[in-house]
């Protein structure tokens, strides 16, 4: 993580995937987009270090658990929908990595607490990446599992929030977590009535406890549920190597669709997106910070006395997301 001073405001935590104001001046001397604009962020395939950007889904149900297609299906499903990496994560049955033609299958498993009670806490865990089997045992505590899946070179998710009805308390306690999902298409309809977890993440993020933000599938009913929510991982190749260790340093964005790259100069965070309809800004200051303008494709946001955090979102004409990274500001004023 960069550490940038921006006048009364100190960034203590930015996002890999942010650029920094030198990539803001190299791409402006040098670079120009396809069709001849400017671009003072990442070029949108290939970064000025050589990195690209892969899509994948992190979490997957087959007919090893209760999803409705078996796993050569439901990967070829998404090698030709253009994925470049997927797990499959059924319940308690860890998948094998392997490749799929082209695309990369990561190891991956999810786990359960025992209680379905969410006064006492729903929790799920989903384990991608790991070399070896983390041996996590039915009943056991998430946090166990967690440290299990680390402890197995694998990546430990925090999945769907706002299903789990779980509040903020309920996720404080834990840590070695790699992500969180703000989105999960499953848990919406048809099949479902909470997709979302934005409000939790920043109820979170207020607090200090900045989780880096993921989206996913989660699919189990393939009517709907499949190839709509993913990552964009900026790696060097398509290794699990290479995109573990990304995904470990924050280096993403979650989508639906609209690219979407954060860059900061001054107190001023630049969104820059593909054509989108509307990008708007959350922090934990009150008042909204919307942008809409059909078709555009930035919007800046300069930051306020009393922020904490902020990131950004962008939605297209076809009513598809796409979630920054969260963005940690300390105010030494207050
Ligand atoms: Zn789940
Ligand atoms: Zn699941």
């Amino acid at each position: 993580m960069s550490i940038t001073e921006i006048k009364f405001y100190k960034v203590i935590e930015i996002p890999a995937n942010i650029c920094d104001n030198e990539d803001i001046k190299t791409k402006d001397e040098k670079t120009k987009g396809n069709s001849g604009e400017d671009r003072i962020c990442y070029d949108m395939i290939t970064d000025r270090k050589g990195g690209k950007w892969f899509r994948g889904n992190l979490h997957t149900h087959t007919t090893r658990s209760d999803g409705r297609l078996d796993p050569a299906d439901a990967a070829e499903l998404y090698r030709s929908a253009g994925y470049d990496f997927l797990a499959l994560t059924d319940h308690w049955v860890l998948s094998e990595g392997d490749r799929a033609g082209d695309m990369l299958l990561l190891p991956g498993c999810e786990y359960n607490s025992p209680t379905g009670d969410t006064r006492k806490g729903v929790v799920h865990i989903v384990g991608a990446g790991m070399k070896t089997d983390p041996g996590i045992a039915r009943g056991a505590d998430m946090q166990t599992a967690v440290d299990a899946i680390n402890n197995a070179g694998g990546i430990a998710i925090y999945a769907h929030p706002a299903w789990s009805l779980n509040s903020p308390d309920q996720i404080k306690p834990f840590s070695g977590l790699s992500g969180v999902e703000i989105y999960n298409s499953t848990c919406g309809l048809p099949s479902n009535t909470r997709p979302y977890s934005g409000m939790i993440i920043d109820l979170l993020a207020r607090d200090g406890y900045i989780l880096p933000v993921m989206a996913a599938d989660d699919t189990h009913s393939y009517n709907g549920d499949e190839t709509k929510s993913f990552i964009m991982v900026n790696a060097a190749e398509l290794t699990a190597e290479s995109i573990m260790g990304a995904i470990r340093g924050g280096k993403m964005y979650a989508s639906q669709g609209p690219e979407l790259y954060l860059a900061l100069e001054g107190d001023t965070i630049t969104a820059r997106t593909s054509p989108v309809e509307h990008i708007f800004f959350f922090s934990d200051t009150c008042g909204g910070a919307v942008n809409t303008k059909s078709g555009m494709t930035g919007a800046t946001y300069k930051i306020r006395a009393s922020d904490h955090f902020v990131r950004a979102e962008a939605v297209d004409t076809e009513g598809r997301y796409a979630w920054s990274q969260i963005i940690k500001i300390r105010n030494p004023n207050i």
